[in-house]
């Protein structure tokens, strides 16, 4: 016997289930009511409609490497546990040599993709960030290189004197192939003013986003939520995010990024819960009708939370992910590298009912011969370390 929609969504939210049905756009109020709900069970059965309705069964994974080539910063911004400050992780500043030599530590393994994301430190040249592009497409011709917020866009073309459509251009010829998204972490003012006023706020993000779109750069989008941010605030993003999305066409995917206070100068608040991990999932999934992919980034949601997520909204989990720096976990400063085991990620998958898609940062699919996926080492078993 089938349990009916009514039942499931409940009689407050069936108009809003009545749209998703149809593929009718939601409002900002249906994005709020989303949130205010409390039939969390309701909000996932909707999401997990679109995701099914996208994608069936199939959840993404992609085999990358995070290069944080710098954790020096003059930003300051107050829910960052990654920059160097008194009392919290020493500074660094990877050389090119450096770089290509944290490349080749994992020279074979199947890598498809580098995600390098830094701080903005000012004593970087211009020339710095196309060696470091270029040092990545010496090493590992083929790879695809995502990499700089729309913030260390802002700072390279400050740098080089010139303007974010010619940085850009320069870093595409060096080889840049897309922009990783965040930077921005929440299109509010508000927010911007109180917690990271120093970056560059809403507006300068979209004019990145515009530059690069004018280049064809593919583009990914993120949400940092968990802090000081309102409900109508989270919706207001989506809501703009979705509106540039309807203009340049350039995103395939959104991520939501719970924060984690650990670290920062927002200690006090409290740690997010599953229902809000999940919930973030599921409504971004519901709102950013014009996105193709939702990710549920493992490392920040946990695989856990991660698996559930497979059930309300998400179709991918991010990669394999060799070293990340980004999140503070306490007492660990210097050893913060996470990986995820090829079988460990498919495990993960499959132990939900979802099928495991190995796939490229454009989300063509990526099928593995017998003896790639034989092979130990390019299957990419590094040591699991996943604590949150
Ligand atoms: Fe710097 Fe980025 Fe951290 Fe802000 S979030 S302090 S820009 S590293």
């Amino acid at each position: 016997m089938s349990i009916s929609p009514e039942r499931i969504v409940g009689q407050d939210l069936m108009d809003i289930y009545q749209k998703v049905e149809s593929g009718e756009r939601l409002t900002r109020e249906d994005g709020i009511r989303l949130y205010e709900t409390k039939n969390l069970t309701g909000v996932g059965y909707m999401a997990n409609l679109v995701r099914e309705r996208l994608h069936g069964k199939k959840t993404y994974y992609v085999r990358n490497q995070h290069i944080n080539y710098t954790n020096i910063c003059n930003k300051f911004c107050k829910f960052c546990s990654f920059y160097a400050k008194k009392g919290g992780p020493d500074p660094y500043e990877y050389s090119i040599e450096e770089v290509k030599r944290r490349l080749q530590w994992h020279k074979d393994v199947l890598l498809t993709e580098i995600h390098m994301v830094g701080g903005i430190n000012p004593r970087l040249p211009y020339q710095y960030y196309l060696d470091l592009i270029g040092v990545v497409k010496e090493t590992l011709p083929g790879v695809h290189v995502k990499a700089f917020t729309a913030v260390e866009i802002e700072q390279i073309a400050n740098k080089g004197g010139v303007s974010h459509e010619q940085a850009l251009r320069d870093l595409i010829e060096a080889g840049l192939d897309s922009l990783p998204g965040g930077g921005i972490e929440i299109l509010s003012d508000r927010v911007h003013r109180e917690l990271f006023g120093r970056k560059l706020d809403g507006e300068g993000w979209k004019s990145v986003s515009r530059a690069a779109s004018k280049l064809g750069l593919t583009q990914y989008a993120t949400m940092l939520y968990g802090h000081i941010e309102t409900t109508e605030e989270r919706v207001d993003h989506f809501v703009q995010l979705r509106e540039l999305q309807d203009e340049t066409k350039n995103f395939v995917c959104f991520t939501p990024l719970s924060f984690h206070p650990e670290g920062t100068e927002l200690a006090d608040v409290k740690p997010l819960t599953g229902d809000q991990d999940l919930r973030n999932i599921a409504v971004s999934r519901l709102m950013l009708d014009n996105f193709a992919h939702i990710k549920s980034f493992w490392i920040m949601n946990t695989p856990e939370v991660t698996q559930a997520s497979l059930w309300y909204g998400a179709d991918d989990t991010d990669g394999l992910v060799h070293e990340y720096e980004i999140t503070y976990k306490e007492g660990d400063f210097g050893n913060k590298k996470q990986a995820l085991t090829y079988s460990n990620m498919v495990h993960m998958i499959r132990e939900v009912g979802r099928e495991p898609i190995e796939r490229d940062s454009l989300y063509q699919e990526i099928k593995r011969t017998e003896e790639e996926l034989a092979s130990p080492q390019k299957r990419g078993l590094t040591p699991i370390s996943v604590t949150n």
